[in-house]
């Protein structure tokens, strides 16, 4: 699935995906569904492992890099793959328009203080890539700093990667025709309209001038050491099986091992077997 995912390098063509397949994976739902359960124990024990590995100093970490247009599930995954691993051993940050503050400093300077301490995995709902992709787009900076920014991208995650962070970049991608089902649903459910935005329309008419910086964005930044990956996003069941096996596979690239014991456990196994009774 890794490989199927992967980005291929060079000439970046968004059009090309059918964002209904579910490559890698031959059954339907029900099985997606099943495959994501049986994926959780294992990435829960690799969760804890690298906790462990912070606890005794280690500074690993894991960096998810959520992208993709409105309703196209990044909160889906942050529930359905983050949430199958222990609460504490996570850093979720959402990414909206910048503050006042945020904007007087570098674009990085909110996304480093987002980073997740060591031995966590964290995990962004948008990110860095919205400076290069919402703000060219809605043209809130000039040509010339977005144009400083891929290269700048570069520079901070190959210095994650070089400290020991490795980066996983999702791009969830839907259809036009999806993200409409979704909005209606959304504007439908009394339950949901709380999150109904106008700039969900205003996005979505420049529907075409995203996929183009999309496009930019995935070639300028696709590097050796912080590959993209293109998921499918369609079906959640998919896209959460997706990025669930993605996971996987970059925590058990990193082999977090259990720390040894810091203290003579035999010794004080001992003294609890001889200790008088405790009132
Ligand atoms: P949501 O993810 O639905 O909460 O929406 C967040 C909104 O903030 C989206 O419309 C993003 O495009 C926007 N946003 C995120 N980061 C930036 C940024 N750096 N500059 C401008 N808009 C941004
Ligand atoms: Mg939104």
């Amino acid at each position: 699935m890794r490989e199927l995912l992967r980005l291929t390098p060079g000439e970046v063509d968004l059009t090309a995906w059918d964002t209904r397949a579910t490559p890698g994976f031959e059954g339907g739902k029900a099985e997606g569904r099943d495959a994501l359960a049986a994926l959780a124990p294992e990435l829960a024990d690799l969760q804890e492992r690298l906790y462990a590995e912070g606890v005794a100093g280690s500074s690993r970490r894991v960096l998810l890099v959520l992208q993709g247009m409105d309703t196209s599930g990044k909160g889906g995954v942050v529930r359905h793959v983050a949430g199958l691993v222990d609460p504490q051993g996570l850093r979720v940050a959402g990414f909206g328009a910048p503050t006042a503050e945020e904007l007087r400093h570098d674009f990085l300077w909110r996304i480093r203080r987002a980073l997740p301490a060591p031995g966590r995995i964290g995990v962004f709902d948008r990110s860095h890539y919205e400076d290069v992709l919402a703000v060219k787009v809605r043209g809130l900076a000039d040509p010339t700093e977005v144009e400083r920014r891929y290269g700048a991208i570069n520079d901070f995650e190959a210095e994650l990667v070089a400290a020991g962070t490795p980066v996983l970049k999702c791009l969830l991608l839907i259809s036009p025709d999806e993200q409409r089902e979704r909005l209606l649903a959304r504007m439908d459910d009394p339950t949901k309209q709380w999150k109904v935005a106008a700039s969900d329309l205003e996005d979505r008419a420049r529907w075409s001038a995203y996929r183009e910086a999309y496009e930019v964005a995935l070639r300028r930044t696709d590097t050796e050491v912080a590959p993209w990956y293109v998921v499918p996003a369609d079906r959640k069941w998919y896209r959460n099986l997706a990025v669930a096996t993605l996971l996987r596979e970059t925590l058990a690239q990193m082999a977090p091992a259990w720390p040894p014991a810091v203290v003579d456990v035999a010794d004080l196994r001992r003294r609890l077997l001889d200790e008088d009774p405790v009132a």
